[in-house]
C-alpha cells in the first residue's frame, strides 16, 4: 500500500488518502473553473465558477469513494477482513486481509464497485432535472456540476469495466472464468492472458492516437495505460502458479513446531542461553504468569540490540507484543496467513486445535512453501 494520509474512518473501514489525491483535486477544480463551466454555463462571475468547481472535484473524489466502499462493504458480508481504503492518482483501492472465498464472491466484491458509479450516474443525470433550471430553460451552474458528475460516473463505470488488470473488469472476467473452469489458477491464467490483449489494444489504440495526432495528449495516456495493464496481467500470469501452491499449502507445513516458550521474567540473556540448546529455533513465544503468551522474541531483535544489555532486558520488554503479532490456525493456508501479516519482521504465532503454540512461521513462510518471486 502506498504511503496515506489517514482521512478516518467509515462504517469502521479506514481510509486514506495519497499525497497524489490534493493535486489531481486542484487540477480537477482548475479545468472546471477556467475551462468546463465557463464554456457551458458563459456570464457568471469567477468566484462562482470556483465555487462550483470545488463542489465538482469534491463530488468526483465523492463518487470514487463510494465506489471503494461498495467493494469493502460486500467483501466484508462475504468474509473477508478489510484492510483499508486508499484513494489514489488514478481513483482508489481497497485492500483486504484474504481472498474472496468462490467466484460468486469475487464477482460479487468486484462488480459492486463499477455498479455503484453506474447508479451515480443515473441518479446524477435524473438530479439534473430538478437542479439549476433557469429561466431560459437551461440548466444553471449547479446543475451544470451535477450533470458533469453524471457523466464521470458513467467513465468511471464504464473504464473500470476493461478486463485488464488492475481494473475491476478483469476481476468480474476472472470469476466467470472460475466459475466455468472451476480452478482458480487455470481461471487466472486465462485471465491474465485476456488481460495482455485488451492492454495492448489499449495502448495500440493509444499510439494510434498519438501517430495520428488526432489527440496526441490523450495518445500518450492511453498508450501509458495499456502498457500498463500489459505489465500489470504479465505480472498476474507470472505469480498464478505460486499463488495456487501457496493457497493448496497448509501453514503448518511451513511452520517451525514446538519452538521453545519462555516465561515473562527471563531476560534476553537467558533466551540467548536457551536458544543454544534449541539449535533451529529462531522465535521465542513469551509467556505470562497466568499462562498467556504475551510476546513473541525474535533472533533479529535481540541481534539488534547491544550484548551489554542483554542481562538487563527482559524477554518481553523488545519482543513483539502479542496484539501485533498475527495468528494463524495449523490448517490455514500459507497464502492466507501471509496476507495477513503486517510486516515481513513479524513472525507469526501458529496455533494447534487446542488454542495452544503449535509453531512459529517466519516471514520467509511462503519461499518456504516453494514460492519464487516473479523477476
Ligand atoms: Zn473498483
Amino acid at each position: 500500500m502506498e504511503t496515506a494520509i489517514p482521512l478516518g474512518r467509515i462504517a469502521g473501514v479506514r481510509v486514506g488518502m495519497s499525497w497524489l489525491v490534493p493535486l489531481v483535486a486542484t487540477l480537477w477544480t482548475l479545468l472546471l473553473a477556467e475551462r468546463v463551466l465557463p464554456l457551458a454555463v458563459p456570464g457568471r462571475t469567477p468566484t462562482a465558477y470556483w465555487l462550483a468547481a470545488v463542489g465538482g472535484a469534491a463530488g468526483y473524489f465523492a463518487s470514487i469513494l463510494v465506489h471503494e466502499v461498495g467493494h469493502a462493504l460486500v467483501g466484508r458480508r462475504d468474509g473477508m477482513a478489510v484492510k483499508g481504503i486508499t484513494l489514489s492518482l488514478l481513483g482508489g483501492h481497497t485492500e483486504f486481509e484474504s481472498e474472496p472465498a468462490t467466484p460468486g464472491a469475487e464477482l460479487r466484491v468486484s462488480a459492486v464497485g463499477p455498479l455503484a458509479n453506474l447508479a451515480l450516474a443515473v441518479g446524477f443525470q435524473l438530479t439534473t432535472a430538478f437542479v439549476g433550471a433557469d429561466a431560459f430553460g437551461g440548466v444553471g451552474l449547479a446543475g451544470q456540476v451535477v450533470r458533469w458528475l453524471a457523466v464521470m460516473n458513467l467513465l468511471l463505470a464504464v473504464a473500470n469495466m476493461i478486463p485488464a488488470p488492475p481494473l475491476d473488469g478483469a476481476a468480474v472476467v476472472g470469476a466467470m472464468v472460475w466459475m466455468a473452469v472451476r480452478d482458480r489458477t487455470r481461471a487466472a491464467l486465462i485471465t491474465s492472458g485476456i488481460g495482455i490483449v485488451v492492454g495492448v489494444t489499449v495502448a495500440g489504440l493509444g499510439a494510434w492516437l498519438l501517430v495520428r495526432r488526432v489527440d496526441p495528449f490523450t495518445g500518450v495516456l492511453v498508450l501509458g495505460y495499456g502498457l500498463f495493464m500489459v505489465q500489470a496481467a504479465r505480472r498476474q500470469r507470472a505469480v498464478a502458479p505460486a499463488l495456487g501452491r501457496l493457497r493448496a499449502a497448509p501453514v503448518a507445513s511451513v511452520m517451525v513446531p514446538d519452538p521453545p516458550i519462555v516465561p515473562e521474567w527471563a531476560t534476553v540473556g537467558d533466551v540467548v542461553t536457551w536458544a543454544a540448546a534449541h539449535p533451529g529455533h529462531r522465535a521465542f513465544p513469551v509467556q505470562a504468569a497466568d499462562g498467556r503468551i504475551t510476546g513473541v522474541l525474535t533472533a533479529p531483535l535481540v541481534d539488534a540490540i547491544d550484548p551489554g544489555r542483554w542481562a538487563t532486558l527482559r524477554a518481553i520488554d523488545l519482543a513483539w507484543p502479542i496484539d501485533r503479532v498475527p495468528l494463524a490456525g495449523a490448517d490455514e493456508s500459507v497464502l492466507a496467513v501471509i496476507r495477513r501479516a503486517p510486516e515481513p519482521a513479524v513472525p507469526i504465532l501458529v496455533l494447534g486445535p487446542d488454542g495452544r503454540v503449535a509453531g512459529v512461521a517466519s516471514p520467509d513462510a511462503a519461499e518456504r512453501a516453494g514460492y519464487v518471486p516473479p523477476p
